[in-house]
């Protein structure tokens, strides 16, 4: 029998996403992969989602992303209004053998209160697990749903109670990687490039300031907030400073953004993102958090550029110092090795992705956890009809 899988992207972005968006990165790597392996899937995203599925369904028209920057009380329905149409689907079909989640929170929540009726979930945490801490702190799914992480690293630091409910972690990954090993060798620019959302965990305002010292260029590349190209956050006026990554970005990268040593480009997006990444001496994750998954982190991999990043969070599992990239827990020094970066072998990463971080890996763990998850859980009780 095919399995049926129903994957909840969520309403925030479509899928493929148009640039940022890593959770919708991930389900659109994962999904043809999956389908290859004869999953049938059904995709619960928004109407602008173009990935091919074998059935899709949405609550919403289009990505609702931008409506994140508003205060809780006004947008906290949206992901409420996108789960009450998963779960009107879960009602009212039997062919769905199990669900993958990946929406914050408001999906784990959702269907472990489905209870018997819903069938056997696997709920991706894509996030930082020190969230969240009445839910994860307390939770208690009744064997039906299931928790796995995007790193080792990650869940070592979840609340026990989430642990209960782990089967794993899944690295993320890239279709960069597909054969990435073969691809033919790039020309290198002197640059570095922050490639992520310009947030303080992402630390562009240390990058930026260490990049000055050393005289290495970089390139801050992702949105600011709802932001995307720089034309766009200066004619928003003052009223963006209610986001607090705008806030971030005015007053503490924006002093460093000389438009010559530091650029920032806004969100790249596609051929112009690869190429930014590919010609770069290195990819700077200068992080002051414990970064969950790390795609940014692969995908450089996966165009055979070096990593130069603090050692928090899934770095060290991603990344082996001294040869895919460099790692150091002591904030200063990341200058250093930006300019020690250039010695690395742009074709020892690409190897490195090219095993480890391809869609065929992933969706194969996947597989392996939905088994585990199916197997697990206590039989389906369908609603009456
Ligand atoms: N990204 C992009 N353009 C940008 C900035 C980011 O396409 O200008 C993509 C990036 O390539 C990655 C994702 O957005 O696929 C960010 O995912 P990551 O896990 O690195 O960070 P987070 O999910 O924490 O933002």
């Amino acid at each position: 029998m095919r399995l049926t899988v129903l994957m909840n992207a969520g309403p925030w972005l479509s899928v493929p996403p148009p640039g940022y968006g890593g959770i919708e990165n991930v389900v659109a790597t994962l999904v043809p992969e999956l389908r290859r392996l004869g999953v049938r899937v059904v995709l619960a995203s928004v109407g602008t989602s173009t990935l091919p599925v074998d059935e899709r369904f949405s609550v919403f028209g289009d990505g609702q992303f931008a409506a994140l920057q508003r205060p809780y009380n006004q947008v906290c329905g949206i992901s409420q209004a996108h789960l009450d149409g998963v779960v009107r689907q879960l009602h009212a079909r039997d062919d769905i053998d199990l669900v993958h989640d990946h929406v914050e929170a408001v999906g784990l929540a959702t269907l472990a209160a489905m209870g018997p009726a819903g069938p056997p979930a696997l709920h991706t945490l894509h996030w930082d697990l020190t969230k969240h801490p009445e839910l994860y702190g307390n939770l208690d799914a009744g064997g039906r749903v299931r928790v796995n992480g995007v790193s080792a690293s990650q869940l070592a630091r979840a609340p026990g109670a989430l642990r209960e409910h782990s089967v794993g972690h899944v690295h993320l990954s890239t279709p960069l990687a597909v054969d990435a090993d073969r691809a033919p060798r790039r020309e290198k620019g002197d640059y570095a490039v922050v490639l992520g959302r310009i947030t303080p965990g992402k630390g562009q305002d240390l990058g930026a300031r260490l990049a000055r010292r050393v005289g290495v260029p970089l390139v801050l590349a992702g949105p600011v907030g709802p932001y995307h190209r720089p034309a766009d956050l200066a004619a928003a006026g003052d009223d963006a400073r209610q986001n607090p990554d705008v806030r971030f970005f005015a007053d503490e990268v924006a002093p460093h953004v000389d438009g010559e040593l530091v650029r920032w480009v806004g969100t790249v997006a596609g051929r112009a993102r690869d190429d930014l990444l590919a010609g770069a001496r290195a990819a700077f994750f200068p992080l002051r958090w414990e970064e969950p998954g790390g795609t940014a982190v692969v995908e450089a991999l996966a165009l055979g550029t070096p990593v130069v990043a603090t050692a928090r969070g899934c770095l060290p599992e991603l990344v082996e110092h001294g040869r895919t990239g460099l790692l150091t827990a002591d904030e200063e020094e990341l200058g250093e090795l930006l300019l020690a970066a250039s010695l690395l072998d742009p074709a020892e990463c690409r190897r490195e992705a090219a095993t480890r971080f391809t869609p065929a890996v992933m969706a194969q763990k996947y597989l392996g956890l939905y088994e585990k998850v199916r197997q697990g859980a206590p039989a389906r009780r369908l609603r009456a009809a």
